[in-house]
């Protein structure tokens, strides 16, 4: 007589039901219920939870005691840490290898399917330079492979011994009763350190130490694909960790684009500041911008074309190689120019009237601001300072267009803002 029948029912088996009805009974649930065939249905995943828990305690002997005898309390009592996830229960069951679907749930089964060994994931910061004219990275890794001289056994053919102590689990459950309690314990198995497995010390692998596994340094080479942009990830599927009975894990490049001292890039566009001269500007002259691939463009600014100040020009064509297109984006140049501190004779001297007049000859006329006041007007005369920084704090700066002069230079739009919040 059992104390509690729920494992038996969810798994839809008599209490006295063999070990090959139990496993036959969770095969065929596990499978009806998996979350892979039923991705839109949640009840299904907690069908496929409570079967493989069920089946979890029911198949191990000692569990199904303890739940015949105590019920499910009795397993809690034992904290017994919880047992294994639904998808490991699955996995292990149906065989680490491709997992029972194969290929018939599509890409799902990559993610909880077979173990895996961990993937090995690097950053791999490449130059702009790089990017343009595309490269081959060769990065080298440290990995652990299946030891070569004993096949992952650790040990001589055959000398390798499943520990007894623990029936190769590398824990054990150990046992006390409490009063009308069994309280359950789980440790490491003192036989086997919890390797599972038992090798003479004269019969272990000299080359792995008896570890399964040896590091080994391989060398990868990176694709940096032209015009391939910061997050673009490179995979090598299996190149990563190997491990005795589980897959080999992957190694995964993410691509980062350092940043450059004279290009900003967005996208498959690039921005350059040129800074040209007041005379350049105005009369014309040559930038030299040097490229990404050793070329220097020579850019023509024709005479006359008058640059102002922060005005965005574009040479097409000149940007970055779009990434496995035949195209190129744009090179877009801001324009800073620099004036003159001070134009006109030496030491401070005003222009002179042949100066002023050579100007006038070229420049648009003065516009109305310039022009004088009506002649009815209350004149006053005044000449202008140079802003002194120290005395004026940070006043002065909101006329140059910075950032945080908003409330310098309008206290009211200040005002409005705070009130509409
Ligand atoms: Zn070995
Ligand atoms: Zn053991």
């Amino acid at each position: 007589m059992v104390k509690d029948q729920k494992f038996y029912d969810i798994l839809g088996v008599s209490p006295d039901a063999t070990e090959a009805q139990l496993k036959s009974a969770y095969k065929k649930g596990a499978l009806k219920h998996h979350p892979d065939k039923n991705a839109h249905n949640p009840e299904a995943a907690e069908k496929f939870k409570d079967l493989s828990h069920a089946y979890e305690v029911l198949s191990d002997p000692e569990k199904r005691q303890i739940y015949d005898q105590y019920g499910e309390e009795g397993l809690e009592q034992g904290g017994a840490g919880g047992g294994m996830a639904a998808e490991d229960l699955f996995a292990q069951f149906f065989g680490g290898g491709g997992g029972p679907f194969g290929g018939m749930f599509g890409g799902g089964m990559r993610e909880q399917g077979p173990k895996k060994a961990r993937t090995i994931s690097h950053v791999h910061k490449v130059s702009l330079e790089d990017i343009y004219r595309g490269k081959v990275s060769k990065l080298a890794l440290q990995k652990s492979v299946i030891c070569p001289k004993c096949d992952g056994r650790g040990g001589k053919e055959g000398a390798v011994k499943k520990c007894a102590g623990c029936d190769g689990r590398g824990m054990k459950h150990m046992m006390r009763q409490m009063g009308p309690m069994i309280q359950r314990f789980q440790t490491v198995c003192p036989d086997c350190q919890g390797e599972g497995e038992i090798i003479r010390d004269r019969d272990r692998c000299k080359q792995c130490n008896g570890k399964k596994t040896i590091i080994e340094r391989k060398v990868l080479h990176v694709h940096v694909d032209r015009g391939v942009k910061s997050g673009h990830r490179i995979e090598f599927r299996g190149e990563g960790d190997q491990l005795p009975g589980v897959e080999p894990g992957d190694v995964v490049f993410e691509i980062e684009q350092k940043p450059h001292p004279r290009f900003q890039r967005k996208d498959d566009d690039l921005f350059y500041h040129a800074e040209i001269d007041l005379l350049t500007a105005l009369a014309g002259g040559k930038i030299h911008i040097e490229h990404l691939d050793e070329r220097w463009l020579t850019v023509d600014i024709i005479p006359g074309e008058c640059i102002s100040p922060g005005e965005v020009k574009v040479i097409r064509g000149q940007g970055m190689p779009s990434y496995r297109h035949h195209d190129y984006g744009n090179l877009y140049i801001q324009f800073d120019v620099k004036f003159p501190e001070h134009l006109g004779g030496e030491d401070g001297a005003p222009m002179s009237e042949e100066q002023i007049k050579a100007l006038e000859s070229v420049l648009p006329p003065r516009i109305a601001s310039s022009a004088p006041p009506p002649t009815d007007a209350m004149v006053e005369d005044f000449t202008l300072e140079t802003v002194d920084a120290a005395r004026e704090g940070g006043r002065a700066r909101g006329m140059a267009g910075g950032e945080d002069d908003d409330d310098e230079m309008h206290p009211g739009a200040e005002r409005v803002q705070c009130a509409s919040q």
